[in-house]
């Protein structure tokens, strides 16, 4: 479990200064950290001698001291019928040794508590202290609850009513038992519209009874898998006893050495789905010659980071088993050193694994014998074509390749650039269902969408007084999670976000400070929480609906997860895409074995009122904490330019000396060629019904025309931006010109500029 006390100062010298910059890259812009660059020695855990057996080289473990944890006797336990774990969550703290005093980052809850906070001038009791209030209530107020199960009044039990002309057309189309499913089925159409023909799937993937057979496979074991001592040690160690669907009908195939393309939702257990083959195929790696044989490809850091800590744990027990990291936001240098070592596995991201094989004259990837691309869907879609264009030129074209994704909507036109052989499609269809011990409890806006913020406070306030559970909240711009987080922390709470706009280094941040409770809150979108593992999490709200009913069960899956209780609370708002989540919730809850409760929430407006009216009053302390948030970054940023200089300056002689870096996409080229996709892959949906449709399949907020109010704000803003800048601007120049002379924040940098 990772442990963040004293780990605060190592974060706060490890922020980027950017604002709200788009992070999924690899962008290294990071200062020449020259005096950092300590050798990475890797330390082999044990002995290994190659020795031959039947034929093939294995690694064979000398006695020492892991080696002793590997009981001959082991017998893997075959107990337990839940696909539960005593497994407490991925360390993310173990590879972030990027430590170092400089202060890199906003310390945005000090801005906030600067400013006064408002903290003492509300009190919310919480469920507990108010049981018997709350009783009472919804004995008299009983119409929240008959309304929710009547969906709010909205008709779950009468024929669905329809909104606009769009719906009802294809709702007429649609059976009878989907009715409750109207946003993502008319996704779905979409999709199917252009779907890849029989023949073309025939042609592309391995018969189609490959895939039914290995879905059909249940393994109440790992041992029935022929899995190895070591791993079975490892998984064993780890507390997993029953493979899931997904791990039981990919590792078999895995193991065969075949191509794959699975797709299973988040917490299903991909990792060590596709880790497990992977690792046993090393075992049987020729001992004495160090080289990369495993490339692991994921979208953002944290699920590289993620990914290694699985790996290595299910490979605790074999023998020089070696993984590297190559990911953005990191060491460079660090990396380098690493990769030197050529690990068995290296996990990356795209655009830094280009870098290193580029610049870093002694990694090369010509013994690669397998490729992961996890999250594959979002790794097509998201601009990163062109990188995995580029990665499969340099990639050896006879090698494993496996496909790993929580959606898998990607077409053959797409797939066929990652050269697969006749993969094994294997769809692990998502939960039709809540889990079984959640509550799902709905709150109907109407509207009341101004006090949001507010009925957010009241709810987290009232729901866990005692900032002893972990809540999740989901809302749908990353703006919004900032500025709630804002707001929260005007009100005293401990909130994180999580979001695309946040450096690596920040996302990392959040989530270690919630795993550990030390933030109980975190606020975040869906794409940025997309695959993180984050267990024993109580509560999730949707402050915003997702976009439809399997985005909303995939949220509130990350509750109740395995056999614990859960609840969700959800933000009704009154469009009919709202409406129709709570019909399939319901729906659902009344038609399932599960008997999930579905209960509309009792809140006390005239409480969550004072609240609002609270954050309305301080609206300008919230702008003023936004603008000097920026001003630090500004002033940051210039601090850290100057810091490169000085670097540059003292290194000047090495610098010079190293071969030029080439960059295989500047930041503008990848924004650009994440544009060009977008626009290439929305060329056939031009109009507006499509448009919407696309918006929906993708969870996006809708685009809108603008009205001339809003032109008129959207005028103000820039005018009030470049005054801004102004500002900004001279007061950079001013820190530049005097260097010690103005107040800089920070000592440590003085004291260096003097000397
Ligand atoms: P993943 O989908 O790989 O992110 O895994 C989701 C969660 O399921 C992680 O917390 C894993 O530790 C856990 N997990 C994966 N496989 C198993 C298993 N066979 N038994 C129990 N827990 C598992």
């Amino acid at each position: 479990m990772v442990s963040v006390k004293g780990k605060k100062n190592a974060f706060e010298g490890n922020f980027r200064t950017m604002d709200f910059i788009p992070t999924i890259s690899d962008s290294e812009e990071d200062v020449p950290d020259l005096d950092s660059e300590d050798e990475v020695v890797v330390q082999p855990t044990a002995k290994v001698t190659g020795k031959k057996k039947k034929g093939k080289k294995q690694n064979v473990v000398e006695e020492t001291e892991e080696s002793k944890d590997l009981n001959p006797e082991f017998n893997f336990n075959l107990d337990g019928e839940e696909l539960t774990t005593n497994f407490q969550g991925w360390d993310f703290a173990g590879d972030d040794e990027n430590k170092d005093d400089v202060k890199k980052d906003v310390d945005l809850d000090g801005i906030i508590k600067r400013k006064g906070g408002l903290i003492n001038q509300v009190h919310i009791a919480s469920d507990n202290e108010e049981e018997d209030e709350e009783e009472e209530e919804a004995g008299n107020n009983e119409d929240d609850e008959e309304l929710a199960m009547d969906g709010f009044g909205m008709g779950i039990n009468a024929e669905v009513e329809q909104e606009d002309d769009e719906e009802e057309e294809s709702n007429e189309k649609e059976p009878e038992t989907t009715k409750g499913f109207n946003v993502s089925n008319k996704g779905l159409a979409d999709v199917e519209e252009q779907e890849d023909s029989v023949e073309a799937m025939a042609d592309f993937y391995a018969p189609e009874e490959e895939s039914k057979e290995a879905k059909k496979q249940v393994h109440t074991n790992f041992n029935t898998l022929s899995l190895s001592r070591p791993v079975l040690k490892g998984l064993s160690d780890l507390g997993y006893t029953k493979p899931s669907p997904i791990q039981s009908a990919t590792i078999p195939i895995g193991l065969l050495g075949k191509d794959i393309i699975a797709g299973a939702v988040t917490g299903s257990g991909k990792t060590a789905a596709f880790m497990i083959p992977i690792i046993e195929r090393l075992l049987y790696k020729p001992a004495n010659i160090a080289s990369t044989r495993v490339i692991v490809l994921t979208p953002t850091r944290e699920l590289a980071i993620q990914v290694s800590d699985v790996g290595k744990r299910i490979g605790k027990y074999v023998n020089g088993l070696t993984f590297g990291l190559a990911v953005g936001g990191l060491n460079l240098r660090q990396q380098e050193q690493e990769l030197k070592t050529r690990p068995d596995v290296v996990i990356a991201t795209p655009g830094r694994f280009i870098d290193h094989i580029r610049n870093s004259a002694s990694f090369n990837v010509d013994s690669v014998e397998v490729l992961v691309i996890d999250e594959a869907d979002r790794m097509l879609e998201d601009g990163f074509q062109e990188e995995l264009n580029e990665i499969m030129s340099l990639l050896p074209t006879k090698r494993q390749t496996l496909l790993f994704s929580a959606t898998m909507n990607s077409k053959i036109k797409q797939l066929i650039s990652l050269s697969l052989r006749r993969p094994v499609r294997i769809m692990i269809n998502p939960p039709k269902q809540a889990a079984a011990r959640l509550t799902q409890e709905f709150v109907r806006i109407r509207k009341r969408d101004l006090l949001k913020p507010a009925l957010l406070y009241y709810l987290i306030r009232k729901l866990d007084s005692s900032s002893q559970k972990r809540i999740v909240v989901f809302v749908s711009r990353k703006e919004m999670a900032h500025r709630l987080r804002i707001i929260m922390g005007l009100l005293g709470m401990k909130v994180a976000e999580l979001h695309g706009s946040l450096t690596q280094e920040q996302r990392l941040q959040s989530v270690n400070q919630f795993k550990s409770l030390e933030v109980p809150v975190l606020i975040c979108t869906d794409l940025a929480s997309r695959g993180l593992d984050i267990p024993k999490i109580e509560v999730v709200i949707n402050y915003d609906m997702p976009k439809s009913y399997e985005i909303y069960l995939h949220r509130v899956g990350r509750t109740a997860r395995a056999g614990r209780e859960g609840r969700s609370v959800t933000f009704v708002g009154e469009s009919s895409q709202d409406r129709s989540i709570v019909r399939s919730a319901i729906k659902s809850a009344e038609e399932g074995e599960n008997q999930n409760q579905v209960l509309g929430r009792n809140v006390e407006w005239n409480k969550v009122d004072e609240v609002s009216k609270l954050i309305d009053s301080n609206g300008e302390t919230i702008d003023d904490i936004l603008d000097e948030e920026k001003q630090e970054k500004e002033i940051l940023r210039a601090e850290m330019e100057l810091r490169k200089g000085e670097n540059l300056m003292k290194h000047k002689t090495e610098i010079q000396a190293r071969p030029r870096r080439t960059w295989f996409q500047t930041e503008d080229e990848k924004k650009n060629a994440k544009i060009m996709g977008t626009l290439s892959k929305n060329k056939k949906t031009i109009n507006s019904k499509k448009r919407k449709r696309q918006e929906a399949l993708e969870d996006k907020p809708r685009s809108y025309k603008k009205t001339q109010s809003d032109r008129k704000i959207d005028q103000e803003r820039a005018m009030k931006k470049q005054k801004l800048h102004q500002v900004r601007k001279i007061k950079v120049e001013r820190a530049r010109n005097s260097f010690c002379g103005v107040k800089f924040y920070n000592q440590k940098f003085c004291i260096t500029l003097k000397s």
